[in-house]
Formats: structure tokens, sequence, C-alpha cells
């Protein structure tokens, strides 16, 4: 017998999750999805403000997850005192692990279960994959939305034979000649799985969709129990301007920190922003980051600051306190501008975003 299905969507607090959120509600109204978010206590009130609005549009309950919530300290602190004050790197993400991973599994148990990801149409990662064969990741705002292992299994050669028979009882009107030879040409040094996977979305993605999913039931996969599943058809692709009108138009609003914020130094003018969700101490940040979070929430820089008295930093090559001797936020500034200046001109990208996150290494499971 079929087990039941749940369908979830982690809302970070970034902009591509919430969106994502909306464009599920809009387009799929009919898929019971059960909201979560993981909350480290140590988000920005801007954060909170988009899970609250969000909440609204949705007229569902986004469901608060925590680590530790028995502790009477916020999740960040119960485990940082835990790990006896050791702040968390880059190299030692236990903070990723203990109140983001650990309490989504918690969440879901073993029931299968379909994490819809907002990985964006225009972004090349595949974000956060569980390693619980229970879980399986889809990826609306993509042309391809199915995950690697899935791709690797249905583009086998030995899935060949499966794949042409099911075409075969596809009706005629969507079947094409190209899509058919392209289907049953085995893969080789000379034409890859890249190529393949590209060449046959081109042709016909809801073909391509439809014969996955049939494919998929053959399997263990969670959507083996699912008689149907909409996204199939999609065949949209969105990139990061449609986040942000999806965003607007459905008076969410777009998070607060991403908001530029002129900045001066000697005779140069730039902008800066917030990049990204998360911790507002988050080690993923940028120096010029830091400096939007000393000069426009100094309250909670000077926290940040208390961290580090237990003798860790959250940068290794300087502390809070010399980031903000003012010769260095004028370094960092400077720096900033030449270095947006330059990618501007190399990426011929106007949007200081698209620098930042070009250029911003992060956490998947942090930060969609
Ligand atoms: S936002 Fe940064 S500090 Fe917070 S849990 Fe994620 S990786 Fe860790």
């Amino acid at each position: 017998m079929s087990k039941k299905v749940r369908h979830v969507l982690g809302i970070s607090g970034g902009k591509d999750s919430a969106a994502l959120a909306i464009y599920m509600k809009d387009r799929y109204p009919n898929l019971d999805i059960e909201y979560y978010t993981c909350d480290t206590g140590k988000e920005l009130d801007e954060t909170y403000q988009l899970i609250d609005n969000l909440e609204v549009y949705l007229g569902k309950k986004i469901l608060r997850l925590q680590g530790a919530e028995n502790s009477n300290l916020d999740p960040f602190d119960h485990f940082l005192e835990m790990y006896g004050g050791y702040l968390p790197s880059s190299n030692s993400r236990w903070c990723t692990k203990k109140l983001k991973l650990e309490p989504f599994e918690k969440f879901v148990g073993d029931d299968p279960v379909i994490s819809y990801v907002g990985i964006r149409g225009d972004e090349d990662r595949e974000g956060y994959i569980s390693k619980k064969s229970t879980i399986q990741s889809i990826f609306p705002f993509r042309q391809n939305i199915w995950s690697e292992d899935v791709i690797a299994k249905v583009l086998a050669n030995t899935t060949i034979p499966f794949l042409v028979e099911n075409l075969a009882l596809q009706p005629f009107s969507i079947r094409a000649e190209r899509f058919e030879e392209v289907l049953a040409q085995p893969l080789s040094p000379s034409f890859t799985k890249p190529q393949k996977l590209k060449l046959l979305l081109d042709t016909n993605t809801r073909l391509f969709n439809q014969l996955a999913f049939q494919y998929l039931k053959t399997t263990n996969y969670p959507l083996a129990n699912e008689a149907e599943f909409p996204l199939v058809e999609n065949d949209e692709i969105l990139v990061r301007d449609d986040i942000f009108k999806l965003l607007e138009v459905s008076g969410v609003g777009v998070p607060a920190y991403y908001k530029k914020v002129d900045f001066g130094v000697e005779d140069l003018k730039s902008q800066y922003s917030r990049s990204r969700s998360g911790c507002y101490f988050c080690f993923f940040q940028q120096k010029i980051e830091w400096v939007w979070l000393y000069e426009q929430h100094p309250e909670l820089y000077a926290k940040a600051m208390e961290y580090e008295k237990a003798g860790y930093s959250w940068a290794q090559e300087e502390t809070l306190e010399e980031l903000i001797r003012p010769e260095r936020i004028k370094a960092i500034k400077e720096e900033f501008i030449k270095r947006t200046e330059r990618m501007a001109e190399k990426q011929k990208s106007p949007y200081l975003l698209d620098i930042l996150e070009a250029e911003g290494e992060g956490c998947a499971a942090c930060f969609i």
C-alpha cells in the first residue's frame, strides 16, 4: 500500500524560499504543503517580519522548528554552551547541523517527503540534499526540477529501454521525433549526461518530466507513492527578477535587509546591503556586510562582539573589534567599491546584489 507523502517547504528568511512559497500557493493550491522555518533565535528582525508577512499571504502557519526546544536559552546559545564557547566556522559548521538539519530531520521523521527547494533557474548549484532516502528534493524554479541523483538514474543507459517503452504510451501529440531520437541515444564520452538532459528538456520539458515520474514509480523514492504529481507539467523557469516581482506583487515584500543603503568614503560613493538571510553574526558574511551590520544595526554588532569574549573570533584573520577601527572600515569600503566596479565591468551586471551573490560562499540550508 502507498504511504502518505508529505510535501514540505522550508522558509530560510531569504528571498528565494519566500518567493517559492508564494509561487507554490498560487500555482499549486491543491498541494497540501507544510511550511516550516528553523529558528536559530539569532535572525534579524527583518527576517521574522518576512515570516509573519508570509503567514498572512499563505493563510497558514509556518511551523517554527527549534533545536534544543526545551532549553531556556536561544537554540544557538544552547549549543554554543555545549561546544564550550567554540564559535562555528565554515570548517566547523556545527550550527547548520544542530540548528537546521537535525530539527528538520526530526520534523519529517521517516515519512516519505517531497521537499521543495528555491534554487533559481539562473543559479548553477544543487543546494542541500538530504542523505535520508525518504526525503526527495524538487526544484520548481529550474528547468530541471529533479535532483542530480534522480537524473543519474533516469539517464543511465540501462534505463533507456524503460523510457522508450513508456514514451510509446504517451499521447502521440506530445511525442516528438527528435525527442525519441535523443532519448534512445546512449551516454558516451562524446554525449554526456548534461548534454542529453539539456537536449531532452529543451525539446519537451513536460514529456521528460512525465517519463522521469513514471520511472520513479518503479523505485523507492517518495514520489513512487504518488498517483499524480502536478509539477511534471511545470516548464517555467524563474530567475532573479521574477523572484523580486513575486515578492512585491504578492504584498509580502522584499526582506528589508536587501534594501541598498548609500555610503561614501572620501569622495567615492556606493551602496551596501546584506546579501543573505541567516544569523546576524553569520561567519559567511563578507567584510562589507560586517560593516553594514556595524553601521545599520550597531546593537547587533555589539552582541556579535560579545561572543568573541570567550577567545574565539567569527573571522579567522581579525576580531570584530579590529574590524571597526576607522582605518580598517575605510579600507574595507574602498576595497569593496573597487571590487564591485571591476565585477560590474566584467559581468556587465548593474546589480550589486548579483555581484555579492556571485562571490558569496554560503550554506544552502541557511540562505536559500
Ligand atoms: S546562518 Fe550562518 S551562523 Fe547561522 S546557522 Fe546558518 S551558517 Fe550558522
